[in-house]
C-alpha cells in the first residue's frame, strides 16, 4: 500500500495536513513534531505507508538506513551539537500512537519533557 487514506501522515505527505517540513525528498519527509518532547523533535518518516516497524522486511532495508543517516544531517542543520536521541516506538507495547513508521529524533539540552 502507498498511502492509506485514514492515516494522518499519509495526509501529511500529502499536503493535506499541514506541517513544518524540514527534509523532503522523493522516499522521505521530515517535520517538526506538533507535540514536541524536546526542544528540538522532528519525525522522519518514509512517504510510502507502512504501518510499523514490525511490518518492515528486507526490502525496507535500504529506507530504514536512510531514515537513519538523516538524522545527523538533521540535527545538525538545526543547530544541535551536543547529541541527539532516536527512536521507534512499535505496536502497543512499544507505545506506537500513529500507525505509519515514524522515528522521533530529540535533540537539544534536557531536562525534556518526557524520555
Ligand atoms: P508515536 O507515539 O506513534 O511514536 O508518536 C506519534 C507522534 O506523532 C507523537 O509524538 C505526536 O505528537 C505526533 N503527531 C501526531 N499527530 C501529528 C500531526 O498531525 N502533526 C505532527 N507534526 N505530529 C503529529
Ligand atoms: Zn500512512
Amino acid at each position: 500500500m502507498t498511502a492509506d487514506p485514514n492515516c494522518i501522515f499519509c495526509k501529511i505527505v500529502a499536503g493535506q495536513i499541514p506541517s513544518k517540513k524540514v527534509y523532503e525528498d522523493g522516499e522521505l519527509l521530515a517535520f517538526h513534531d506538533i507535540n514536541p518532547w524536546a526542544p528540538v523533535h522532528v519525525l522522519v518518516i518514509p512517504k510510502a505507508h507502512l504501518a510499523t516497524l514490525a511490518d518492515a522486511g528486507p526490502e525496507h532495508a535500504a529506507m530504514l538506513g536512510r531514515m537513519l543517516a538523516l538524522a545527523p544531517r538533521l540535527m545538525s542543520e538545526l543547530g544541535v551539537v551536543n547529541g541527539f536521541r532516536t527512536v521507534i516506538n512499535t505496536g502497543p507495547d512499544g507505545g506506537q500512537e500513529v500507525y505509519h513508521l515514524h522515528m522521533h529524533v530529540f535533540g537539544g539540552p534536557r531536562p525534556w519533557k518526557r524520555g
